[in-house]
């Protein structure tokens, strides 16, 4: 899995990052509701099969607010 952050305080709204992963929500980028971990627009867990798309969105994104960590089976 994959730990995706975004911070929103850093988010301008652009809308680059958006795609299977993140949306706008409020103006700003969320992770998509059914990635969310407890509920929290900022934080989610991916599968590993949308890494390629959480890369893209991190390059994208010209504030550097997204960030994310592969988390390896197993490990809790
Ligand atoms: S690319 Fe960055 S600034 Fe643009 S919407 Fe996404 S998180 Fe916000």
């Amino acid at each position: 899995m994959i730990i995706v952050r975004v911070d929103r305080w850093l988010c301008t709204g652009c809308g680059l990052c958006v795609g299977p992963v993140f949306a706008l929500e409020g103006g700003y980028s969320a992770v998509r509701p059914e990635f969310r971990v407890d509920g929290d627009l900022e934080r989610g867990l991916v599968p590993m099969s949308l890494l390629e798309n959480v890369k893209r969105a991190a390059k994208a994104c010209p504030n550097r607010g997204i960030t994310y960590a592969i988390r390896e089976e197993g490990q809790s």
